[in-house]
């Protein structure tokens, strides 16, 4: 069933790089833009680069509290005692420095004429005077103006999602609005018949909707507005309304639960009977199958029912689309080896992730310990663990002591 010709695997799974392409390229950049004052701007997607409109420091400043002085005036080899002439505060305007020392704090305009400055804790001052130290080195202390940021320059490029030192920078550059990408707008919702929306009571042989309240903050932290539709029964008919009614106005239309193969696949019948889709079985552990297609004309993608397979692939194959959407410079996760506390043998052919939590060894080196619960619906292990180990598509075995890639889930989400 799965439409890709390449990126097969031996099992005629689809490799989960070639699914992450293919679900990238089947969507556009959200077209329209708006201004946002800084206050309102953290996470979302700057529309165009950012130019600076001043140096930063905007003129020379003093790195320290102490004495402005002009490096000539300072005797070689040796300690200098020049008369202070005068003082300038942050703040203040710029002094004219012809001769002699001149107090000065940080953050403060050089004077004009100085070119270096001495700490006031390696001067001796008094009677109107200052003892500075042999080995002063030219330009010391000394902040040039647009060192940190020349005027004119790129700073921020578009397509990036503003953290809160790019708004520091924004601040500092004097911009009190910044504007950004209109935020993709995502229809979730859950399918099957033993759902129970928390706060209910639990009813025999039904379980909570754990998936939706997983992946709305999912959504959230990538960008995205939410548009929450509840829990879907396992009906055909109410789903193919119910995902026509969610694709109007939705950039992209998300569910899980109901599309494992050989179950009643209630998601693919409803999706086939008013837009397309293709179900892959990816190369992945967990998570194997993922839905990806359209409704109505817009973008589907229907992620399995158990909750760490939902993780995985929304992780791995959603967040991508939807940094595509949100016409965002993606970085795709980094991982860093670390050392693994454990040995796992396995059947190679696809890539899995393993849950693990960070030690520290008593020889201070971190370990990567693997979290008991290994099951695909294990919550509980997602929620004490500190990310994923990654074993690559051929790698049959690991041994306790091996380096491994492990992506923390701050890299994920
Ligand atoms: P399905 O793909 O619909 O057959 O679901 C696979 C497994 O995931 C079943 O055990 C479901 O009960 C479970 N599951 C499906 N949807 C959810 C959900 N929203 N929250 C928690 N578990 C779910
Ligand atoms: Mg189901």
């Amino acid at each position: 069933m799965a439409r890709l010709g390449g990126g097969r695997t031996d099992s005629g799974l689809v490799t989960l790089d070639e699914a992450a392409a293919d679900a990238v390229s089947r969507v556009q950049p959200v077209s329209g833009t708006m201004k946002l004052p800084l206050a309102e701007a953290d996470g979302h997607v700057l529309a165009d680069a950012v130019i600076a409109p001043l140096d930063l420091p905007p003129f020379a400043n003093s790195a320290v509290d102490g004495y402005a002085v002009r490096f000539a005036d300072l005797a070689p080899g040796a300690a200098t005692r020049l008369p202070v002439l005068g003082r300038t505060m942050a703040g203040e305007p710029s002094a004219l420095l012809e001769q002699g020392a001149w107090r000065i704090f940080t953050g403060a305009p050089v004077p004009e004429g100085a070119d270096t400055i001495v700490m006031q804790e390696d001067a001796v001052a008094g009677d109107g005077a200052v003892m500075l130290p042999a080995g002063i080195r030219r330009g010391a202390n000394l902040r040039l103006a647009g060192e940190d940021v020349a005027r004119g320059h790129e700073v921020l490029p578009a397509g990036r999602r503003l953290r809160p030192q790019d708004l520091g920078l924004l601040a500092a550059l004097g911009l009190g609005e910044v504007t950004v990408r209109r935020r993709p707008r995502v229809a979730l919702f859950s399918t099957g018949d033993e759902l129970t929306e928390p706060g209910r009571p639990l009813g025999p042989g039904a379980i909570y909707d754990a998936n939706r309240a997983m992946l709305r903050a999912m959504l959230a932290r990538a960008g995205a507005e939410v548009v929450d539709l509840g829990i879907l029964r396992d009906e055909a008919k109410d789903l193919e309304q119910q995902l026509r009614d969610a694709s109007a106005g939705s950039d992209l239309v998300i569910t899980s639960g109901g599309v494992s193969v050989g179950e009643a696949d209630h998601v693919r019948d409803a999706v086939l009977a008013c837009g397309t889709l293709d179900l892959w079985r990816v190369a992945i552990k967990p998570g194997k199958p993922i839905a990806i297609g359209s409704v109505a004309g817009t973008p589907f993608v229907g992620l399995p029912g158990n909750p760490v397979a939902v993780f995985v692939g929304f992780a791995f194959v959603a967040r991508p689309l939807l940094a595509r959407l949100a016409g965002e410079a993606y970085v795709p996760p980094r991982a860093h080896p670390i050392r693994l506390g454990f040995a796992h043998a396995r059947k190679p052919g696809r890539r899995e992730f393993l849950r693990v939590s960070l030690e520290q060894g008593v020889d201070g080196s971190v370990v990567a310990r693997r979290h008991p619960g290994e099951g695909a619906g294990s919550l509980a292990s997602l929620a004490q663990s500190d990310g994923l180990i990654v074993l690559a598509e051929d790698v049959a075995r690991v041994e306790a002591g091996d380096s491994a890639p492990f992506l923390p889930y701050a890299e994920l989400l």
